[in-house]
């Protein structure tokens, strides 16, 4: 560890709460408690180390805060002072100082980079993840109660280049579901509220709109040429047959999909991350309720059309919407960490606070993204 010279100034960060409890037969018991994350790390000391921790908490050299403990610099304070520095716990210079990202950005989004840096423990990977956030373009198919929700929450993340997706304008009744301003915004198209939207939140947005609808002839190599990440919010056509398509070619060109969830009559449904060859993807899941529904025998149900005479809560939509953006942010935070992670659904129930989740698991013998295919 060449960082921490006995010249250098580490200091306690205080986004890491440190409870040194009383000394057992020469042991002393730390907490480490990461605020941002609520990660908790035990350890278990020499007494002069809890000193040390103690004189980290002062803007001090290095040399003064060991002196101080009684300590020198051995192989095993270096060792110490080692693990405080690789869990993020001491920090030796301004965390948010970087050459990556522009200045009004980083102060912007500052709250986040500490919560990644309480995860990723290393600010240089922390402005790495925000740095591909920055520069990375999301496509969003759909405007409506989630497009749009997800879309205002990517863009609180720091996500700024989108391109949009939509057909319909907006209404009176999605005062009720969606951010967009209906006092002003009634009838025009919800790809121009979206930008609208964007260019609230965003820093220095990009935003390229398309009045388009996803059909069996659409060209996606026009729709999302350069796109970084799809996001499927479209309930017109059968969000199935858009969520297949769309998973399709995303295997091809190497495209993660967040099928959202939120969908009427699974309101504050999670969704699933379609990520090519790490996750099912949306064929897989089509094989998995196949599978599971095979010995399902229809029964007859008298209501052939709906109305819409159903109900539901912008609450419900914006839960199911943090849950897709949450689920992107873990994607930008280590795509290649993702070999291969299961996938699954989930739902969270209003009348008992219940999540009812279950997994699904890739298919191996996929047509699309498992041995099956040709
Ligand atoms: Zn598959």
């Amino acid at each position: 560890m060449t960082q921490l010279s006995e010249a250098s100034a580490p200091e306690l960060r205080d986004g890491v709460e440190v409870f040194l409890y009383p000394q057992k037969e020469g042991i002393c018991p730390v907490l480490f408690l990461f605020l941002s994350n609520r990660r908790r790390l035990r350890i278990e000391c020499k007494p002069a180390f809890a000193a040390l921790l103690k004189e980290l908490s002062k803007p001090q050299p290095l040399t003064d805060s060991l002196s101080h403990s009684g300590l020198v610099m051995d192989e095993e304070t270096e060792a110490f002072l080692s693990f405080l520095d690789t869990e993020g716990i001491v920090t030796l210079s301004d965390p948010l100082e970087t050459d990556l990202l522009p200045v009004e950005y980083v102060e912007q989004y500052k709250r986040q980079l500490y919560f990644l840096l309480d995860i990723l423990k290393s600010p240089q990977k922390a402005h790495e993840v925000q740095k591909r956030i920055f520069d990375a373009r999301i496509t969003v198919f759909g405007l409506g109660a989630m497009g749009s929700g997800i879309l205002q929450q990517l863009s609180m993340m720091g996500f700024r280049r989108f391109t949009l997706i939509d057909y319909v304008d907006v209404e009176e009744s999605d005062i009720a579901r969606t951010p967009y301003r209906i006092a002003t915004q009634v009838g025009i198209p919800k790809t121009e509220a979206a930008k609208a939207l964007v260019e609230d939140f965003a820093f220095e947005p990009q935003v390229e709109l398309r009045n388009a609808t996803l059909r069996t002839h659409t060209d996606l190599d026009e729709l999302v040429r350069g796109t970084s990440l799809i996001v499927n919010t479209t309930d017109q056509p059968y969000v199935g047959y858009t969520n297949i398509k769309l998973s399709r070619y995303a295997l091809q060109h190497d495209i993660p999909v967040l099928a959202a969830g939120g969908f009427d009559a699974h309101l504050a449904s999670l969704g699933e991350l379609l990520i090519p060859h790490v996750t099912p993807c949306a064929d897989c899941y089509a094989t998995f309720f196949h599978e599971s529904l095979k010995d399902w025998k229809p029964i007859p149900h008298p209501v052939k059309e709906r109305e819409g005479w159903f109900g539901g809560l912008g609450g419900l939509s914006t839960f199911s919407a943090s849950t897709a953006a949450l689920d992107i942010l873990g994607y930008f935070m280590n795509p290649e960490d993702r070999k291969a992670a299961p996938g699954g659904r989930g739902e969270f129930l209003f009348h008992d606070y219940s999540l009812d989740t279950f997994v699904v698991e890739r298919d191996k013998e996929c047509q699309s993204c498992g041995e099956g295919r040709k």
